[in-house]
């Protein structure tokens, strides 16, 4: 663990980050815009650097995790000549157009690049269930992986730096789509006197078990054949229960309107007996 490292950025995640790598022994090198913060690293052992450029010149790889795609411009773009030759590691959040777009800058500026989406909060970093998504040069992915697994469960995704940004936000909108779901489940028992809390000991399970069905449904979308037997189809899944039992409970519907206005696409397109599997085509082809 001799490889040097420079961090830039130390938030609350940029410090997570380069805690693990002092505890594993990577000698770390730390600058932040606003002093002060690299003190409890400098703790641990990391040195800290007066100017980006210093921070930059101290390590082959350089890590950062700054607040979004504008401050890495901000904060890298007068140093292109120092970061020529090395690899550069950017965890910022940024989105597949913005990656690309420093994927693109960094090769102008012979600067080999990677780019990470952390999937974790960073009390998480090290941690099991901690994962970070890559996308960009391969060959900073496979060199590093070491490293990057200290942080955490690390995939890669390809050479186009876009992908690991899409990943991320195609898992939040999974995500999001779900604790709303389950939300609209709390809002619909609650009139009846049942807390979220005694709701959410039946939506865990359930919601897990549901997961099994996801690899089910990628075949058939993958195969683009929604007629396959054995699956509920459309007309079935109909929503409409869902929709009066909500609206009986005096709460909104919003959450199913959106899955059934979905399904209603397909039915009116005459597929109502294809398989649940079959809105894919509504959200492929918008209205
Ligand atoms: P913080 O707000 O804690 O830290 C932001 C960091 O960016 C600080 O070091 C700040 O410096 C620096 N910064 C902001 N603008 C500039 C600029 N123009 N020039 C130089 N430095 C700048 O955020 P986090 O550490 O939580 O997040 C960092 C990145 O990690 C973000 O892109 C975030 O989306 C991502 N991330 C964070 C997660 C989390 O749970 N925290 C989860 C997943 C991803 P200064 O101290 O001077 O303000």
């Amino acid at each position: 663990n001799s490889l040097q490292v420079s961090v830039l950025g130390l938030g609350a995640m940029g410090s997570a980050l380069a805690t693990a790598l002092l505890k594993a022994g990577h000698p770390t090198t730390v600058w932040n815009r606003t002093p002060g913060r690299a003190d409890d690293l400098v703790a641990l052992g990391a040195t800290p650097a007066g100017t980006t450029a210093d921070a930059v010149r101290a390590s082959p790889l350089v890590i950062a995790c700054l607040l979004d795609h504008a401050s890495v411009h901000d904060v890298l773009d007068p140093l292109t000549d120092d970061l020529a030759g090395r690899t550069l590691i950017n965890v910022t959040t940024t989105s597949p157009t913005q990656s690309r777009e420093l994927a693109a800058w960094a090769a102008r500026a012979g600067v080999t690049y990677l780019d990470g989406g952390i999937m974790a909060v960073p009390h998480m970093i090290g941690l099991p269930g901690s994962s970070i998504l890559y996308s960009g040069s391969a060959d900073a992915f496979h060199q590093h992986k070491p490293l990057l697994d200290l942080w955490g469960t690390s995939t890669y995704y390809g050479d186009d730096a876009g992908l690991a940004s899409l990943y991320d936000l195609a898992l939040l909108a999974g995500m999001y789509v779900m604790f709303a779901g389950f939300i609209h489940g709390a809002a619909m028992v609650a009139p009846a006197g049942i807390t979220a809390r005694q709701f959410a000991a039946s939506a865990a399970p359930w919601l897990s078990a549901m997961t099994g069905g996801l690899a089910g449904f990628a075949e058939v979308i993958d195969g683009g054949d929604y007629t396959v037997a054995g699956q509920q189809s459309l007309e079935f899944s109909h929503l409409g229960d869902l929709q009066a039992a909500s609206a009986e409970q005096g709460i909104s519907t919003e959450v199913v309107d959106m899955v059934q206005r979905l399904i209603q696409r397909q039915i009116d397109a005459g597929h109502g007996t294809e398989g649940f599997a079959r809105i894919f085509e509504s959200l492929r082809h918008p209205a």
